[in-house]
């Protein structure tokens, strides 16, 4: 056996480097893949007949990019939809009236975009942004919010985690707390495939030339996938052909977002994910034999080790339970419930929770506490097994690891998918929304009285600005630790 941890981090990127590059001349010479330096571009046309038959459904097409340029660009989005048919008294009754049922549906249905335990966030004015531009304003809004956070914690002397990051999963990036596993390449490939595959579909419905499609590989990871227009002809195009073409690729993995969460959700292993999966499989046929088998095989919890403090993003979080609870002690119940793997600790930050417990002297007491504000109390909770030499039927464990597998790839299958969606709303080139920002926001510039041209460098320029101002205070923390 190797120990694969005994191996450098730089062993393992000059590996890498050298089997990526075997792999690329190969590539170059048995299928004339394009090389350049560890990178291998693959071109092919194949595509093109595939993305004809979609093409074909213009009044789905249609409907499609306009739902998601309302998704994307909210109320503004909506208003270029409907100003040259509506007066504008009626245009500005459905601004308000769309801004605050897009408002209303982001609470709900993306509540867990807004939770954030450290920085505190007004979320009603951030929905308020998204329903009035959308993802593209969402996004400024929320890295300007947490900018302000960067810098006002620099000034008092604190830490902070950084607000973007690039995702490379498997790979720990220093600084930032969450890693995605390896299999979201997979993910990743999917998501691309499907984003560059709907830009695709609505170049050949406006009837624009693409040139070729293909794929990117670093080695043997996939980190790109594209559609190459004839940017000539899509530039010349009509102004209606090219914001569709632009949207389609973010608005694909919104629909994809939209029809996963329906299916799967993003827990799919809790009975209250409102999915169908969870709904009409699980809930009825998993879930009881599941806890039932797994709780048959613990005989009992207890307390691990006591924690002083969590550190989060530079910052210490002193836990309640510290010097209050002794290790070793039986946990009876936690908020008068049994604890059960197969729920979530009934915990709440900043709420009180009483803990029912048995000191290893055989007392019987219940202790309060107020958890943090990362709902922690500060103790492991170690699971005591009846049979610790092999607490489950093989068959059992099996089915939980292959089980725990196909939930982690959903999880990060619609996060990385909506995480795509969202950023390609950025209304600054080299995003899409940039591209779209141009054409959207150009009727209300008209008032400048410039050429149509001048005004849209103006809007690029605008956008460019705010854009890379918000990105570099979220990196700051990369760089000021
Ligand atoms: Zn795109």
């Amino acid at each position: 056996m190797i120990d694969f941890s005994l191996i450098p981090w730089w062993a393992w990127i000059v590996g890498y480097l050298l089997a990526a590059w075997g792999l690329n001349l190969l590539l170059k010479r048995f299928w004339h893949w394009e090389i350049y330096g560890p990178l291998a571009m693959w071109r092919t046309s194949r595509f093109n007949a595939m993305l004809d038959r979609f093409a074909h459904h213009t009044n789905f097409l249609d409907g499609f990019t306009k739902l998601a340029l309302v998704f994307g660009f909210g109320a503004l989005g909506f208003d270029y939809l409907v100003r040259e048919k509506w007066s504008m008294q009626r245009r500005v009754i459905a601004f308000v009236i769309v801004t605050v049922l897009l408002s209303a549906f982001f609470l709900v249905s993306f509540d867990f975009l807004l939770q954030n335990p450290i920085a505190k966030t007004n979320n009603d004015w951030l929905a308020l942004f998204y329903g009035v531009g959308g993802f593209a304003f969402f996004i400024l809004a929320t890295m300007g919010n947490y900018g302000w956070f960067i810098i006002s914690s620099k000034l008092a002397g604190l830490s902070a985690c950084p607000g973007v990051t690039p995702i490379v999963p498997g790979v720990e990036i220093p600084g930032v707390p969450i890693t995605a596993p390896a299999h979201a390449w997979i993910s990743f490939v999917i998501i691309l495939a499907i984003h560059e595959g709907m830009h695709g579909v609505l170049l050949r419905k406006a009837k624009l030339g693409i040139k070729s499609t293909g794929l990117l590989l670093a080695g043997i990871l996939p980190i790109g996938a594209f559609v190459e227009p004839d940017e000539k002809e899509l530039k010349a195009a009509p102004k209606d052909d090219q914001w569709k073409v632009f949207v389609a690729g973010a608005g694909s993995n919104l629909a994809l977002f939209a029809v996963l969460m329906l299916l799967v959700g993003m827990q799919p292993l809790s009975k209250d994910t409102p999915s169908v999966f969870s709904q009409l499989v699980y809930k009825p046929f998993v879930s009881d034999w599941r806890e039932q088998t797994y709780n048959a095989s613990i005989s009992h919890y207890s307390v691990g080790e006591t924690i002083e403090k969590t550190t989060l993003c530079g910052r210490d979080f002193a836990n309640p339970a510290f010097g209050r609870i002794d290790a070793n002690s039986t946990i009876v119940s936690i908020n008068g419930e049994a604890l059960s793997f197969a729920k979530p600790l009934p915990i709440r930050p900043n709420e009180e929770t009483t803990v029912e417990l048995i000191e290893p002297d055989g007392d019987r007491v219940t202790k309060t506490f107020v958890a943090n504000e990362l709902g922690r109390l500060g103790f492991t909770i170690e699971t005591h097994y009846t049979n610790p030499d092999q607490p489950f039927d093989p068959a059992f464990q099996s089915y939980l690891q292959i089980e725990s597998l196909i939930a982690n790839f959903f999880f990060w299958l619609i996060l990385l998918n909506l995480l795509v969606a969202a950023i390609n709303f950025v209304p600054s080139e080299p995003f899409d929304g940039g591209k779209i920002a141009k054409v959207v926001f150009l009727p209300y510039f008209g008032w400048l009285k410039m050429p149509e041209a001048d005004s849209a460098k103006l809007i690029g320029r605008l956008f460019m600005w705010i854009t890379a101002i918000v990105f570099l205070v979220n990196l700051l923390p990369f760089v000021l630790g």
